[in-house]
C-alpha cells in the first residue's frame, strides 16, 4: 500500500467540477466542490466528513441539496468550508425548506460552516434539531492558510480571484505508520496495546535509544523485554509518506494568483487544475476569469507537481478533449 487516499474526479471533465477523496484506512470521504453529485452513491455521501467549496457559482454548489437530502436524519456532523458569504449561502439553502417535523427525528444532523476570509475564519453551526437556526458563531484567526489540521490530514486554502473570491485547496495526508504483521509473527512477540505505543513513539520522533517494553509468550511463560525503538523501527515498522493533492478551479491567470497557486500546490503528487479554455483563448480566459490549458500546465510546472490532471473544460469544446490534455501536458513538461 503506497498511499491511504484515493482522489477521483466526480464527473467527466465537461461535467460539473468536483473531486472526491476516499480514505482507504477509515470510513471517510472528502468532497471538493458540490456540483452535480448524481454520480456519487448515497453510501459514499454518508461517509463525507468535510466539504471544501471553492465558491458558490451554481456548477460548484448545486449539489448541496443532494448531500443534505442524504445526510438529513442522521446523527452526524458535516463541516463545510467556503469563501466569503458561504454562511449566508448555506443559510439561504436551508431556509428554502420547511423544518416543522424535525422533532420527530431522534438523530440530528449538524452542519458547521467555516467562512475563509483574508485574516480570519468565521464559523457558524446549523443543527437540524433546532430547525437549522444559526448558532455558535465565532471568529478565529486564519494563519498560514491552514483550515484543517488533524492526525490524519491537513488542508490549506488560498483566496484566489475569480471576480468573486474563490478558494484553491491543498490536501496533505499525514504519513502513516504500519506494523508489518509477518515480521511481528517471526519475532514471536505478542499483539497488544504496546504496538500502538510503538507507533506513537515513532510519530512523536522519539530517540532510537528509548526502550519499548515488548511482551513475549513462550511455552506458557510470559516475559517482557526492553527493546530499543531503533531496532523495532528496522524490524517491524513501515512508514508511508502521505500524498499531497492540489485543487484549483475558476480563477484568472495573473501575477497574484500565480504566486498563490504555486505556493499552495508546490510539489503536490497530483494537481487537479481547471482548464475551461484552449491555449489560443487567453483573452477569453482573462475576460471570464478562467485559466487556459497552457496556463494550467505552466502553473503545474512552476509548482513542481508530479502529476497534472486538467478538467472543467468548456462545453463549447466538446470535440477538443485531447487538445486540452495535450496543450496542458506540453506546457507542463516542456
Ligand atoms: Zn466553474
Ligand atoms: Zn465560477
Amino acid at each position: 500500500m503506497k498511499s491511504g487516499i484515493q482522489p477521483t474526479l466526480i464527473n467527466d471533465p465537461f461535467g460539473d467540477p468536483g473531486l472526491l477523496v476516499q480514505f482507504l484506512l477509515e470510513k471517510r470521504v472528502l468532497l471538493f466542490d458540490l456540483g452535480d453529485l448524481s454520480a456519487v452513491s448515497n453510501g459514499t455521501l454518508l461517509k463525507v466528513s468535510h466539504v471544501f467549496v471553492s465558491h458558490t457559482h451554481i456548477d460548484h454548489f448545486i449539489g448541496f441539496d443532494r448531500l443534505l437530502r442524504t445526510l438529513f436524519g442522521r446523527d452526524k456532523t458535516l463541516t463545510i468550508f467556503g469563501p466569503e458569504n458561504i454562511i449566508e449561502n448555506v443559510k439561504g439553502k436551508l431556509a428554502g425548506f420547511t423544518w416543522n417535523l424535525v422533532e420527530l427525528y431522534s438523530e440530528s444532523l449538524t452542519i458547521e460552516v467555516v467562512e475563509v476570509r483574508e485574516n480570519s475564519l468565521l464559523k457558524g453551526s446549523f443543527r437540524a434539531i433546532d430547525k437549522f437556526k444559526i448558532c455558535d458563531e465565532i471568529e478565529e484567526p486564519f494563519v498560514d492558510g491552514l483550515i484543517v489540521d488533524n492526525p490524519v490530514f491537513s488542508v490549506r486554502a488560498a483566496i484566489l480571484e475569480h471576480r468573486v473570491p474563490c478558494l484553491g485547496f491543498a490536501l496533505e495526508e499525514k504519513p502513516h505508520i504500519n506494523i508489518n504483521k509477518d515480521k511481528l509473527e517471526e519475532m514471536k512477540a505478542e499483539h497488544g496495546p504496546w504496538l500502538n505505543e510503538l507507533k506513537q513513539s515513532v510519530s512523536r520522533g522519539e530517540q532510537d535509544s528509548s526502550l519499548i517494553k515488548v511482551p513475549f509468550q513462550e511455552s506458557g511463560n510470559f516475559r517482557i523485554e526492553d527493546i530499543p525503538l531503533g531496532d523495532l523501527k528496522i524490524e517491524l515498522v513501515e512508514i508511508f509518506p502521505g500524498q499531497k493533492i492540489g485543487y484549483v478551479v475558476d480563477t484568472v491567470f495573473n501575477d497574484r494568483n500565480r504566486k498563490k497557486i504555486v505556493e499552495l500546490v508546490e510539489s503536490a503528487d497530483v494537481f487537479f487544475c481547471e482548464s475551461p479554455f484552449l491555449a489560443n483563448e487567453e483573452e477569453r480566459g482573462q475576460a471570464r476569469y478562467h485559466l487556459t490549458s497552457r496556463q494550467a500546465g505552466t502553473l503545474a510546472k512552476e509548482a513542481g507537481v508530479k502529476q497534472l490532471q486538467v478538467f472543467h473544460f468548456s462545453s463549447r469544446h466538446k470535440d477538443c478533449r485531447e487538445q486540452f490534455y495535450n496543450e496542458a501536458q506540453e506546457a507542463f513538461q516542456g
